[in-house]
């Protein structure tokens, strides 16, 4: 389906980008992504999804907008303290780009609803705020061969890993425990998870596309004070119990 005058306009920017251009953008119509957690990393993540035209977003999120978050999750405002985060997320995404079809799950993402809600979608971002979801999104990811692209902050910090289930490390192949969990009273600064989230929008619209090289085996991770990126090359683990092959390396 040709793009309407209206889009030919708000998307001007894509379709004549080298590289990218009409073929890249249909695609990005085309695509579904499911973002888990409507906070810190999911603000920007959505944000910059429905500016640049993906058809369709699904958002999961139980909790609800409170004065502290204002600081960094930047979808919502302080007329929505107190309400859902997917309500004030919908509301805000409808506002910048109503080409996009918005599904909201205002609920927690749990063993027993993960595959329905993964299903429907291409690909899946972890901008959750905790281990235990990390673990789950991966190991439904895994089951599924749903590709998904992990990400994680900390105070003055983040990392960033896309995940391509039976070809690429996994999370668990290169964290197979949970690291200590930082308070939450502990930061983050307000843009560092702004710089997470606008990177696992980058990868999802690369796979979505095809455009360039996802961030597969290589976990890229960021420090804020000292301006660095590090990618630290990640292997896929044969004894990972989430997506091993069941050889240990000392079969
Ligand atoms: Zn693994």
């Amino acid at each position: 389906m040709a793009f309407s005058p209206e889009e030919r306009q708000r998307y001007a920017r894509h379709l004549d980008l080298p590289g990218f251009g009409g073929r890249a953008q249909e695609k990005l119509r085309a695509g579904r992504v499911l973002v888990v957690g409507c906070g810190g990393l999911g603000s920007p993540a959505l944000y910059y999804l429905a500016a640049a035209g993906v058809g369709r977003l699904g958002l999961i999120d139980s909790d609800q907008v409170d004065i502290s978050n204002l600081q960094r999750q930047i979808l919502h405002g302080t007329a929505d303290i107190g309400r859902p985060k997917t309500d004030s997320a919908v509301a805000r995404l409808r506002t910048l780009n109503p080409h996009v079809s918005l599904t909201p799950h205002t609920e927690r993402l749990c063993e027993a609803n993960a595959h329905d809600l993964f299903a429907p979608y291409d690909i899946i971002l972890d901008a959750s705020d905790n281990y235990p979801t990390k673990y789950l999104i991966n190991d439904s990811c895994i089951v599924m061969k749903k590709p998904f692209v992990h990400a994680g902050i900390s105070a003055f910090g983040g990392q960033l890993l896309t995940v391509v289930p039976g070809q690429s490390a996994c999370l668990r192949c290169i964290v197979p425990t949970p690291p200590p969990e930082a308070p939450a009273t502990h930061g983050p600064l307000g843009p560092v998870p702004g710089v997470i989230g606008s990177l696992q929008a980058i990868e999802a619209i690369k796979f979505l596309t095809g455009v360039g090289t996802l961030l597969r085996d290589t976990l890229l991770t960021y420090d804020a004070l000292a301006s660095a990126f590090t990618p630290v090359p990640a292997h896929r683990n044969p004894a990972c119990p989430a997506c091993g092959t069941g050889t240990h390396p000392q079969d």
